[in-house]
């Protein structure tokens, strides 16, 4: 078996108990690869209305903490 050469988003997706693993437009992130609608600015800007169950508590907080610091970065 071979390993994916293909990055793929590695977001946990909470509320659905499963990784994104979207290949569509992946960009490096320190946290690992992201697809645009998991990368931590468009967690915390933007986040999605869940489908579901809510997101859990404190699943959007490290998310926050790190656009933070990178808006201090960019700023
Ligand atoms: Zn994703």
């Amino acid at each position: 078996m071979k390993e994916p050469t293909v990055p793929e988003c590695r977001h946990w997706i909470g509320s659905e108990r499963r990784h994104c693993r979207s290949v569509d437009h992946i960009h490096p992130y320190l946290t690992g690869p992201c697809c645009p609608l998991h990368t931590p600015a468009a967690l915390a800007g933007k986040p999605e209305p869940p489908p579901g169950p809510g997101l859990p508590p404190g699943g959007l907080d490290d998310a926050q903490a790190t656009v933070d610091h990178r808006t201090e970065l960019n700023l």
